[in-house]
């Protein structure tokens, strides 16, 4: 195992940048996480540490080694991509035994050393009865534990993973997720985990950074983020339903600091009172609220935000709903329990404790409130 270090890292395709200045390090045996929309980059980023594509400016470290210029078969790393790329002449057998074969590493392993590992991986990922199948004979949910099973059968500085289990079905996505998370822990491998998919991010990952248009937005635990997202983007893509957000204005009066939101006039106190007071130069700001800080009333609520609205499609989800209105040209979501009549065209009550607030800069998108600690 070793650590992965990407300094200031640019990569342009003709005129446009994949990768801008991106600099950030996966400690020794972490999991760590690319998270972020199609097309942000996180591919690339693979590519780059893989050695399958050139930085145009930067530098990447694999353990104390800047391995820019180095060939990607002595960079160590064993990857997952998201298209599989598995052998069609070879069955799964061989497909996962492939690594252990290859030429630069057949002297190491005897046969029957290679069918304990394969036979163990491949129980670990639920494949063992697949391992006498052609790869045309195997669904895209198979191939992609096929893929997985090839690359996590080798103990390398690193693991690369792409999207490596966005093709399996709900209930099988989340066992791997535990199964995936167990082995990279027991075997303490750094990993670096690429993702739409903030459950994956959440449920593996050590660490995340969470990346737009080529450009880090935030690095932490996904419960730092979670808690503390660093602007509006990333409060509106991590969690579930994502955040509301709503325009409001700030208006300081008679000594009084208050957000207006809708009609109401809800005032500031103590700490985030400061936050706003020191930060915010203009009169608009975004409020996020998450859909479940917000509580739905027959009656007005007497204190808090209060906004009355028809109530819209309801989804089911088990154990919680989600609710959706139309509040001054947007979607805002409220995530209720299971429990209680809701109807349809009604109107409720959307009841918040402004001390539940996230305040966005209206300007910049930057975090106003609430910042993390120090
Ligand atoms: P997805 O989740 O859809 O796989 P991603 O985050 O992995 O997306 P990348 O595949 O890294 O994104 O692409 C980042 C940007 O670089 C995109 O705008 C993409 O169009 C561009 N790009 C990637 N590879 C190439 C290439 N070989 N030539 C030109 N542009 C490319």
């Amino acid at each position: 195992m070793a650590r992965i270090r990407l300094e200031e890292v640019t990569k342009t395709f003709g005129d446009d940048f994949a990768i801008e200045g991106l600099s950030f390090e996966c400690a020794e045996g972490e999991f760590f996480g690319l998270l972020g929309p199609s097309g942000a980059g996180k591919t690339t980023i693979l590519n780059l540490i893989a050695g399958l594509e050139a930085a145009t400016a930067g530098s990447i470290w694999i353990g104390d080694k800047r391995v820019d210029g180095v060939e990607p078969r002595f960079r160590d790393v064993a990857c997952a991509f998201e298209n599989y790329f598995l052998y069609p002449h070879l069955n799964v057998y061989g497909n996962v035994a492939f690594p252990l074969r290859s030429p630069i590493r057949k002297h190491e392993n005897s046969e029957s050393e290679v069918k304990a590992a394969v036979e163990g991986i491949a129980t670990t990922l639920q494949i063992d009865h697949l391992l006498d199948r052609k790869i045309t004979q195997l669904s895209g949910g198979q191939k992609q534990r096929v893929a997985l099973a090839r690359t996590l059968i080798r103990t390398p500085a690193a693991y690369l993973l792409d999207e490596a289990i966005a093709h399996l079905d709900a209930k099988l996505r989340h066992s791997i997720r535990s199964v995936l998370k167990g082995y990279q822990q027991s075997k303490g491998i750094t990993t670096v985990y690429a993702t739409p998919d903030q459950l994956d991010a959440v449920a593996m990952c050590d660490r995340l950074i969470i990346i737009r248009a080529g450009r880090m937005e935030q690095i932490g635990s996904a419960e730092d983020i979670y808690h503390f997202p660093a602007n509006e983007f990333v409060a509106t893509y991590v969690g579930y339903p994502p955040m509301n957000i709503f325009r409001a204005e700030l208006v300081a009066e008679g000594g009084m600091l208050t957000v207006r939101l809708d009609d109401a006039e809800l005032p500031l106190a103590g700490a985030m009172r400061q936050a706003v007071e020191d930060r915010i130069k203009h009169r608009e700001v975004r409020v996020g609220i998450r859909p479940h800080d917000i509580a739905l009333r027959e009656d007005r609520p007497a204190e808090g935000l209060a906004i009355a609205a028809e109530i819209g499609m309801v989804e089911h989800y088990g154990d919680f709903r989600v609710v959706h209105f139309r509040i001054g040209g947007s979607d805002v979501r409220v995530r209720i329990g299971a429990e209680g009549a809701i109807q349809t065209g009604r109107k409720a009550w959307l009841a918040a404790d402004p001390d539940k607030f996230h305040l966005f800069s209206a300007a910049d998108g930057r975090t106003v409130w609430p910042t993390a600690p120090a």
